[in-house]
C-alpha cells in the first residue's frame, strides 16, 4: 500500500520514483496490450524493440548526446566494467591513469592489475580517509584513458567539476549520481553506471561509449565481453535485462516529463543536499564526513557524538519510518542517500527528525 511506505534513504538499490512503480504495476500483467507482462514478452518483440528505443532516445536526449555515443545496457554490473574497460581499451604497452577517490576506485584500480596492465594512480585522497577529491592532478598526456569515480557512495564525496584532461579520454564510474546533473559528454571514452543507484532496478548497467574507444577493443576477447559485440546488436546479442531496461525507460521518462531535464532535477537535487548539510553545518551535534568542497551531492555521510548515539538514531529514526540511514559496513557513521527519487519532503521530515533526536540527545 502507498500509504504504508516508508521515507527511503537506501544506498543501493534504492527509492524509484513512485510514478515509475505505480506505472509499472498498473501494466505489469498486460503490457501495451499485448496480453503478456514485459517478464513475459520476448527481447526480439516489437513491444521491447519499443521499449529499449525509447530508452536509448531519452537517455540521448538527457544528456545531450551526439551521434558518436552508443547507449548501452550490459550485466555484471558497474563492477565488470572495472575490467571490461582495461580489457577493452587499455591496449598493450599502454599506461593508464586511475584517480582513486575511495572503495569503488580502489576496485576499479584493481582489476587493471589482475590484467598485469600499468596503472599509474595520479591522485589519491587515501591520506585522509577518502574525505576530499584531488585537485591539480597530474595527469599523463600520453595516458590511454583517465579514470574518475565521480561520486563516491560510501564517503560521501562528489567531483563538483570534472577534470581536465586535454585529448584523453575519461572514463567515468557514475554509479551514483547518473543523470542527477548536466555535464558536457564530449571528453568522456566510457561513462557507465549500475542502475540501482539512481536510475533503476537492480540488473542492467548504462554503459554510453564513444566511437572511437570501440576502435580499441582486441579482436582476441570472449565474445561476452567486447564492447563492439553489444554497440554491433543495440544490446541483444543475448537476452538482455528486459525487465530492469523497462524500469529504467519509465525512469528516464519520468526525468524529461516529470522533473523536466538535468537541469531541473540538478536544482532540486542542490536544494536538497542543502538542506541537510546547512542543517549539519549549524549543529554541534551532527558532523559531516566530508571536506565542504567536496561533499556529494547524493550521499550525504555524517557523524554523531558516539557511536551508541549512532546507533540510537539508526533505531529510532527506523522506528519513524526513516529506512536506510546506516553508513556503509566499511566505514560505520550515518548516510542519507539523496537520489532523484528522494523527494524534498523526505529530506525536510528527516531534518526536522534530526533536530528533535538532537533535542533529545545533545
Ligand atoms: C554501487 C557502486 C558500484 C558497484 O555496482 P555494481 O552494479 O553492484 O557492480 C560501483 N561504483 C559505484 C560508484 C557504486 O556506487
Amino acid at each position: 500500500m502507498k500509504e504504508h511506505r516508508i521515507y527511503n534513504f537506501n544506498a543501493g538499490p534504492a527509492a524509484l520514483p513512485l510514478p515509475v512503480l505505480e506505472e509499472i504495476q498498473e501494466n505489469f500483467l498486460n503490457f501495451a496490450g499485448s496480453g503478456m507482462s514485459i517478464t513475459e514478452i520476448s527481447h526480439r518483440s516489437k513491444w521491447f524493440d519499443a521499449v529499449i528505443e525509447d530508452a536509448i532516445a531519452r537517455t540521448r536526449r538527457l544528456l545531450k548526446l551526439d551521434d558518436r555515443f552508443h547507449v548501452l545496457f550490459l550485466q555484471g554490473g558497474a563492477s565488470l566494467q572495472f575490467c571490461m574497460i582495461p580489457m577493452n581499451l587499455l591496449p598493450e604497452g599502454k599506461a593508464a591513469d586511475y584517480v582513486n577517490t575511495g572503495t569503488w576506485s580502489t576496485k576499479a584500480i584493481k582489476e587493471v592489475k589482475i590484467q598485469g596492465k600499468t596503472v599509474n594512480v595520479v591522485a589519491s585522497s587515501e591520506d585522509r580517509d577518502f574525505a576530499y577529491i584531488p585537485k591539480n592532478i597530474p595527469f599523463n598526456p600520453d595516458a590511454a584513458y583517465v579514470h574518475i569515480t565521480s561520486n563516491n557512495t560510501i564517503k560521501g564525496t562528489q567531483w563538483a567539476e570534472f577534470p581536465e584532461t586535454g585529448s584523453v579520454p575519461i572514463m567515468a564510474d557514475m554509479s551514483s549520481d547518473m543523470m542527477s546533473r548536466p555535464f558536457d559528454p564530449n571528453p568522456f571514452g566510457v561513462i557507465y553506471a549500475g542502475a540501482q543507484k539512481n536510475i533503476g532496478p537492480a540488473g542492467v548497467c548504462m554503459v554510453i561509449i564513444r566511437e572511437d574507444m570501440l576502435a580499441r577493443v582486441p579482436q582476441n576477447l570472449p565474445t561476452m565481453l567486447k564492447y563492439t559485440t553489444f554497440s554491433e546488436k543495440n544490446s541483444m546479442f543475448n537476452t538482455p535485462p528486459c525487465f530492469a531496461v523497462y524500469t529504467l525507460q519509465l525512469v528516464m521518462k519520468w526525468l524529461e516529463e516529470t522533473v523536466g531535464g538535468l537541469d531541473k532535477m540538478a536544482a532540486i537535487n542542490e536544494k536538497k543536499a542543502g538542506m541537510l548539510y546547512d542543517f549539519m553545518d549549524r549543529s554541534e551535534f551532527y558532523r559531516g564526513t566530508a571536506d565542504t568542497d567536496s561533499r556529494s551531492r547524493m550521499n550525504v555521510t555524517f557523524r554523531l557524538p558516539s557511536e551508541a548515539l549512532e546507533q540510537k538514531f539508526i533505531q529510532e529514526a527506523t522506528q519513524a519510518g526513516f529506512g536506510g540511514l546506516k553508513g556503509h559496513r566499511s566505514v560505520g557513521g550515518c548516510r542519507a542517500s539523496i537520489y532523484n527519487a528522494t523527494g524534498i519532503d523526505a529530506v525536510s521530515a528527516l531534518v526536522d527528525f534530526m533536530k528533535t533526536f538532537e533535542k533529545r540527545n545533545g
